[in-house]
């Protein structure tokens, strides 16, 4: 049911016999007021909705535990109909001058076949790729559940770096954004949304071709294809050359910047590795986030100092690339993708919410 447009509500609509205003009425109680359940939608008749509810499904998925951190991040773990859980997180910046910014980083599959070496879901593997609705679900079931403390809770930003590659699960990916942007469901822009991607070059291509528009952020991390590849497995497959050949190709035909995200280490972040990165980076339309890494069980990896991360910036900075560090959120309540889900696999079951 959440994976379906207007237009698909019509053609079922019609091959039932109903009215074709029912389309536009469901439409826009699942996707704008994110109802869980048939019994919630008030305005169309019991009997149209036992004929829709025969033709499609409607299986929202479980809450299984809502973390808040000190810094009002929040992140959710569900469980999908089919058993497979998923963590999603959201991230809200009070702001001043303009409305609230409210954003939701989404998982794009269960697991992730890519393997990065910081990566808690990367460890535990691929298991499927998550639906459109799936996806489009993770937001609607955040607005519902905030919007029982805040009636008009909207979420305004969504950034495809939960679990999974979604660059692996293009066409899902793409449906979800078409569906989020529908001005009669979620109603949230374009430039709103960014894909990250560990680098998959042919679909970096077909997105720069179908250009909807949405932001592009390339996890980079190291800048020399050895320690890349033992960072991010997707180097072996695609060169840190051809990856960036697809990101100013991508820059050419969009004319948007691309932002490469950096994880330092207490090990990478020194003056050496940043200069590799000038060079690197020399004339591309681009910025870069510095993410002081996740402390995460089994990597061994240590988190710089903030020293450390300053000076890495200021070499950036020197060689004239835009550079900035990333804003840290919810670290005291394991954020980073695949952590809660894998404590609940080892049997760590506390209480829904935990704050
Ligand atoms: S960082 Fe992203 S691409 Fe890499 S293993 Fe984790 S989920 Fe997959």
């Amino acid at each position: 049911m959440r994976s379906c447009t207007e237009e698909i509500l019509q053609t079922v609509c019609g091959e039932l016999g109903l009215k074709r205003f029912r389309a536009a009425q469901l439409f826009h109680w699942v996707q704008q007021k994110a109802v869980r359940s048939w019994d919630e939608i008030a305005n169309v008749g019991k009997g149209d909705l036992k004929l829709i509810s025969s033709r499609l499904s409607f299986h929202p998925p479980e809450l299984l535990k809502e973390r808040r951190s000190v810094d009002g991040t929040r992140k959710y773990l569900f469980r999908l109909h089919d058993g497979e859980m998923i963590e999603c997180v959201l991230m809200d910046y009070a702001r001043e001058q303009s409305r609230d910014r409210h954003t939701v980083c989404v998982s794009t599959q269960v697991g992730c076949a890519v393997g990065c070496a910081f990566c808690a879901t990367g460890m535990e593997g691929f298991r499927r790729n998550l639906t459109s609705g799936e996806i489009v679900g993770q937001v609607l079931d955040i607005t519902y559940f905030i919007r029982r403390e805040d009636p008009d809770f909207q979420v305004t930003n969504i950034v495809f770096m939960g679990m999974g590659e979604p660059l692996l699960n293009y066409e899902e990916v793409l449906g979800a954004i078409k569906l989020m942007n529908q001005e009669k469901g979620l109603n949230i822009g374009m430039r709103r949304m960014t894909i990250s991607t560990s680098g998959v070059v042919p679909q970096i291509l077909q997105l720069a071709q179908e250009n909807p528009q949405v932001g592009l952020a390339v996890s980079l991390h190291a800048a020399n294809d050895r320690a890349r590849s033992d960072l991010v497995p997707m180097n072996r497959r695609y060169s840190l050359a051809q990856l960036m050949e697809a990101c100013r190709e991508y820059s050419r035909i969009t004319r948007r910047r691309v932002t490469f995200e950096v994880a330092l280490t207490d090990d990478n972040a020194n003056q050496t590795e940043a200069e590799d990165f000038v060079r690197l980076l020399k004339g591309q339309l681009g910025h870069v986030n510095l993410i002081p890494v996740n402390p995460v069980t089994g990597t061994g990896m240590k988190r710089p100092d903030l020293e450390k991360l300053k000076t890495f910036a200021r070499v950036l900075e020197a060689g004239g690339i835009s550079v900035s560090v990333r804003e840290e959120r919810g670290t005291d309540i394991e954020a980073a993708c695949g952590q809660l889900r894998r404590q609940w696999r080892e049997g760590n079951h506390e209480p829904i919410s935990s704050i």
